[in-house]
C-alpha cells in the first residue's frame, strides 16, 4: 500500500552517530504510495528532521529510496535535495519543535513545487505565530495563488472527513491530547492515512499521553473509529511510547510508558471485540458505535484474548535519557517491558521498533 522512509526518530544509537550535536529528538517520515514512484509526489509526515539528516543517511545507503518493484526504481539514486523537492505536503501533527524544527528551518530553500502544510487549526496558529517576521521570516500563506511563499497552510477538517493530501491518498484526523498547561489542554493529532483506490489505512499517532490520565481522553475517539476497519482495512499503526516503565506517572509530560501503551492497546481490543459481538449478533456495526459514544461506560468484553490478530504496532518516540546503560537504548528495553506486559494479554499484535534510515513497506 505505502512505501515509507524513517529519516528521524527519537531515541536509538543511530541519532547520535549522525550529528554529535543533536540533543532534541526529531522526528520525521517520508511516504509515497507502492505502486507509484517517488517522483510522483511525496508525503512528508512529521518534519523534525529533514534534507541534512537525509543526506547522511542516504550516504550510508544510496539506495534508501529503491522500491522493491524494478519498473519504479530510478537507475541514479536520489539526492536528500531532489526528494526534498519531490515532497507535495507536510503532515504534521503538533507544533513542538522535534515536529517542526526543519519544516520551519528549510522553509526558505524549498525547491519544486509549492508545498501544502496540513493541520490542524491550533497547529497551523502556532506555525503562524513562528512565521510572523519575528522568530523567522514569513514563508507561509493561505493563499493558493501566491506562489512566493513555498509553503501553503490548509486546514484539516477533523473526526469522520477525509481530506486529500495527493492524488490518491488522504486523511482522517482526530484530536488526541498531549498534555496540558495553563493555557488548558494541549492537542496532537491521530491520522488515519488512506490509499483511497483500495481503502487500505494506515494509523498514525502524534505525541499522546494515557486517556486514564488525561483531564480530557481523546485516544478512546480514534480506538473506535479503528474497531470496525481491524483487520481488513487496518492493520498498521504508529505510537510513540516515550518512556521506560520507571518513569513515575507525575513526570511523563504529555507522553506514554509500557504500561500506558498497554492499556491503550487493550482499550482498542476491548472496541474490537465489542463491534465483532455486535456484527455476530445481527446488529450493524454503525448503530452500536452511535451507542457505545452517547454511554462510554460501557463494560469491556471479558475475553480479548486474540483481537488484534494481524495488527502491527510500530513503536516510536522513545526517548533517550542519559540514565540508560550504553549498550541498551532506552528503545530496546521500552521495546522489552512492552513485549513483557502482553505477553500474558495474548492479544495478538506484533510490536516492532521504528528505526533511523529504515524503509517500511505498509
Ligand atoms: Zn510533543
Ligand atoms: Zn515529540
Amino acid at each position: 500500500m505505502f512505501d515509507l522512509v524513517v529519516v528521524g526518530e527519537g531515541g536509538g544509537p543511530d541519532e547520535t552517530n549522525l550529528s554529535a550535536c543533536v540533543v532534541l529528538s526529531r522526528h520525521s517520515y517520508l511516504f509515497k504510495p507502492s505502486d507509484a514512484s517517488w517522483d510522483d509526489g511525496i508525503i512528508a509526515l512529521e518534519a523534525g528532521s529533514g534534507q541534512g539528516t537525509l543526506q547522511k543517511l542516504l550516504q550510508r545507503d544510496p539506495h534508501l529510496f529503491n522500491t522493491p518493484d524494478q519498473s519504479l526504481t530510478r537507475a541514479k539514486p536520489y539526492t536528500a535535495a531532489e526528494v526534498y523537492s519531490l515532497v507535495r505536503c507536510f503532515l504534521i501533527s503538533h507544533a513542538h519543535l522535534d515536529h517542526v524544527n526543519s519544516l520551519v528551518l528549510s522553509a526558505g530553500s524549498l525547491r519544486g513545487p509549492r508545498k501544502r502544510l496540513c493541520a490542524a487549526k491550533q497547529t497551523l496558529a502556532d506555525l503562524e505565530s513562528v512565521f510572523a517576521d519575528r522568530i523567522w521570516p514569513n514563508l507561509a500563506s493561505w493563499n493558493e495563488d501566491d506562489d512566493d511563499h513555498k509553503l501553503l497552510y490548509t486546514m484539516l477538517g477533523m473526526n469522520d472527513t477525509y481530506d486529500p493530501l495527493i492524488p490518491n491518498v488522504s486523511v482522517c484526523s482526530f484530536p488526541v491530547s498531549h498534555g496540558h498547561n495553563e493555557g488548558g489542554n494541549y492537542d496532537s493529532t491521530a491520522f488515519f492515512i488512506r490509499y483511497d483506490p483500495t481503502g487500505h489505512e494506515f494509523l498514525f499517532f502524534g505525541d499522546l499521553e494515557p486517556d486514564t490520565l488525561s483531564l480530557s481522553p481523546q485516544t478512546i475517539n480514534v480506538w473506535r473509529a479503528a474497531a470496525p476497519k481491524i483487520p481488513a482495512s487496518l492493520c498498521t499503526i504508529f505510537i510513540e511510547c516515550s518512556w521506560p516503565s520507571s518513569r513515575s506517572d507525575d513526570t511523563l509530560y504529555g507522553h506514554l510508558k509500557p504500561e500506558h501503551l498497554v492499556a491503550e492497546l487493550e482499550a482498542l481490543a476491548s472496541e474490537v471485540v465489542k463491534v465483532r459481538n455486535a456484527l455476530q449478533s445481527g446488529a450493524s456495526a454503525r448503530p452500536m458505535r452511535k451507542k457505545q459514544r452517547m454511554n462510554p461506560i460501557t463494560a469491556p468484553p471479558s475475553d480479548l484474548r486474540g483481537a488484534l490478530d494481524g495488527v502491527q504496532v510500530f513503536v516510536m518516540h522513545c526517548k533517550d535519557t542519559l540514565d540508560g546503560a550504553e549498550d541498551r537504548p532506552n528503545q530496546t528495553l521500552i521495546i522489552e517491558q512492552i513485549k513483557a506486559l502482553l505477553e500474558v494479554k495474548e492479544l495478538g499484535v506484533e510490536i516492532s521498533p521504528v528505526r533511523q534510515g529504515a524503509r517500511i513497506r505498509i
